[in-house]
């Protein structure tokens, strides 16, 4: 009788690895989490009325996968340390919108709360970095903060098919300083997957040919880092130019992420969609 327990609970074991490996399209798999699993965390009606207005990502996403997207954004919000710099007040609409860039980057990830950044900082405009010793409009800071231009903030996010997305932008670069740095806070699905992009970035046909697309602003040629932050901007904010233009490194950010934003806002982008 022992040894039929023991081969039960081996072959439940076996077969629950199995299921997380191979299961990276599974909802379950994907959004597990095991204190919130069964009792999801909502927006409240409010939130979900500035989320709705703010976020066609979310707008479009199906019922069952808004449970997963709410539960997420408040566990990021909740983790953080919010700060405003000088008269700006902190409002709700700030910390929805930042979360939202967050969420969805990550959303086809296990790792989504970005743990390595304690900090989201908002400045009223653009604001003088010790860290880079620059104007900026934004910045990721390995230290532990991700500063934000509010004015700036604002004005990119909520045009969201102009290819700008300061949010998405600074949660890039979080997100590869978090899964290349020391700190252990890697999702290993996606650092599995940049080797790929690595390649395709080192490879001077590939990068010559993304350039004579123009649909990245050359800005994005400035290093790996800047190259993967406009990759994700545009992803999100003109998936249908970016799947038409450059298939091969659209698949290759399908495949990073765990997602295709097409499938989401194909509805909203109706006939401008490339399949
Ligand atoms: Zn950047």
């Amino acid at each position: 009788m022992p040894f039929l327990i023991f081969i039960v609970v081996f072959a439940l074991i076996i077969g629950l690895r199995l299921w997380m490996y191979f299961g990276y399209q599974n909802d379950l798999t994907i959004h597990f989490n095991p204190h919130t699993k069964l009792f999801k965390n909502r927006l409240s009606l409010d939130q979900v009325n500035i989320l709705t207005r703010y976020s066609r990502y979310y707008r479009h996403l199906p019922e069952r996968l808004k449970a997963y997207y709410e539960d997420r954004m408040l566990s990021f919000i909740g983790d953080k340390e919010f700060i405003t710099k000088g008269d700006l007040a902190l409002t709700e609409d700030k910390q929805l919108l930042v979360a939202d860039s967050a969420v969805k980057l990550t959303f086809g990830l296990r790792m989504y709360r970005f743990e390595q950044f304690e900090k989201i900082i908002f400045f009223k405009g653009e604001f003088y970095s010790d860290f880079s010793h620059s104007l900026n409009k934004g910045e990721t800071n390995p230290a532990g903060a991700i500063v934000f231009s509010w004015k700036d903030l604002e004005e990119s996010d909520l045009k969201e098919a102009d290819g700008i997305n300061l949010g998405l932008h600074e949660f890039a670069h979080a997100l590869m300083v978090q899964n290349l740095g020391p700190q252990g806070y890697d999702d290993e699905y996606f650092l599995d997957k940049i080797v790929g992009f690595e390649d395709f970035y080192n490879n001077y046909e590939m990068l010559a040919d993304v350039r004579e697309h123009h649909l990245f602003r050359e800005y994005a040629f400035k290093n790996k880092m800047e190259f993967f932050a406009i990759c994700c901007e545009q992803f999100f904010e003109v998936p249908d130019k970016m799947k038409a233009g450059l298939p091969r490194l659209y698949e290759l950010l399908c495949s990073m992420l765990n997602q295709d934003p097409l499938t989401i806002l194909s509805p909203e982008i109706g006939n401008r969609r490339t399949e």
